[in-house]
């Protein structure tokens, strides 16, 4: 089932006829309504009537978080705050948080693109969804549910924490979609497992729409044989809407992108130049009908690539490749680039260990150093091991070959690394502490 057929199917030429009537509109609005992108345009020497094509897109200037930060809390606001109905801000662990606005529109937009990205995911009326995100100003909790609400599913707001609660409730009420981050989902499975809760035998869980945090191929399938479940990728970013940009459908082979309502480039993120079709790098999206928080080239950090190949789900709109990495996840180890993905991946590929890790990143003298703490999985040894050292000699030489650099191994007892009801902390980089 398509949720939005007329606007999911529409043909290459129907679909940038109507981008560019829309990304012509946006920009002469913001060029009117919000000083920064005209002051930004201006110094860029672009008028919105330069905007004729689609590939005029290009001679607009790139927006950053720092843009966003730089007018904290309303200056890139397109509409009076007496329009804005909602307003929903990033954690800001990093400096002042990003705040982005809704008008009823834009909220009546965000939860239709929810009800494709859920539609996609199989899921529809009759489903009961419990929704596993925290709610507040984080855009995961909110988007989620009012467009599964939309979709017409049940939607159960049991929200993260009290993860024996979610078990009961999933019992009771016969959840049969989860909803949240993937390392939630299977702390979950482990709790309900202590309490006896066989989550692939006693629950009537048939589907995860999972998102927030970057998460491997690797992990989707501890996810799907913990549950018994198929898992969904979702992906968005507060900054351009919340979840509802991408999504999964059943072939699993690319997220399709929302793109009557985003217009996505892929660019080289050292230089800004847009790359060749199908060349990975990192995702800018610029919104096509957002009233109160319009953004123009944003830069997601997020690295990716395009497929344009037809999808056999019949929808017509291009997809993106799962986001494993994000340019500022990524680690610089004596020179080498890591993304925690990349260990996840062998982790999760390495019997005998279960998928909570933690990567700890230090300075020894002038060298850095990576120690890889992983935990044991729960059933300890495997008959097939000899011992611990041989365990982690054989996933030291998995990373080495990975990575080409030598990590510290530590295995450690199953439960004893922390676990988080949002997104999972995987990383801790002491370069940086020590810098401060
Ligand atoms: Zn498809």
């Amino acid at each position: 089932m398509i949720w939005d057929r007329k606007y999911e199917t529409l043909s290459r030429e129907e679909l940038q006829r109507l981008q560019l009537a829309r990304l012509k509109e946006q920009v002469a609005r913001v060029y009117e309504k919000v000083p920064y992108y005209r002051r930004c345009m201006e110094e860029a020497g672009v008028r919105p009537e330069d905007i004729r094509s689609l590939d005029d897109l290009a001679r607009l200037p790139f927006t950053t978080k720092d843009d966003l930060r730089q007018n904290y809390p309303f200056g890139l606001f397109a509409v009076p705050l007496d329009r804005v109905i909602r307003i929903h801000a990033s954690s800001g662990t990093t400096g002042k948080p990003t705040v982005v606005g809704y008008t009823k529109k834009d909220l009546r937009t965000w939860a239709g693109l929810i009800a494709r990205i859920v539609t996609m995911a199989g899921v529809r009326r009759g489903d009961i969804a419990q929704v596993c995100f925290s709610y507040g100003l984080f855009t995961g909790g909110f988007g989620l549910h009012y467009g599964l609400e939309r979709a017409g599913v049940t939607v159960v707001p049991a929200a993260a924490g009290n993860t024996e609660r979610h078990i009961r409730l999933m019992q009771d009420f016969g959840t049969t979609v989860i909803v949240g981050t993937p390392s939630y989902a299977l702390y979950m499975a482990e709790v309900a497992r202590s309490l006896g809760v066989d989550p692939r035998r006693d629950l009537r869980v048939r589907r995860g729409l999972f998102g927030a945090e970057p998460w491997s191929e690797g992990m989707r399938a501890e996810i799907e044989a913990a549950w018994g479940i198929k898992a969904f990728d979702n992906y968005g970013l507060s900054e351009v809407i919340g979840p509802g940009v991408a999504g999964e459908c059943e072939e699993k082979r690319g997220l399709h992108i929302n793109e009557d309502h985003f217009l996505v480039e892929v660019i080289d993120p050292e230089t800004g130049r847009p790359l060749p079709p199908g060349e990975r790098g990192e995702l800018v999206f610029t919104t096509l009908t957002k009233e109160a928080f319009p953004v123009i080239r944003y830069r997601t950090r997020d690295i990716s690539r395009l497929m344009f190949e037809p999808c056999p789900c019949g929808r017509t709109t291009i997809r993106m490749e799962r986001v494993t990495g994000r340019s500022d996840d990524m680690l610089i180890i004596r020179g080498v680039n890591v993304f925690p993905s990349q260990i996840e991946e062998v982790i999760t590929s390495t019997p005998g260990l279960a998928p909570h890790y933690l990567i700890i990143v230090d300075k020894k003298g002038y060298l850095d150093e990576i120690e890889v703490q992983v935990e044991l999985s729960p059933e300890g040894f495997s008959d097939r091991y000899e011992d611990l050292a041989s365990l982690e000699e054989q996933l030291r030489n998995r990373l080495q070959a990975t990575l080409s650099l030598t990590p510290r191994v530590k295995l450690v007892e199953f439960g004893s690394l922390e676990r988080t009801t949002g997104k999972a902390r995987r990383v801790i980089d002491r370069r940086k502490e020590a810098a401060k």
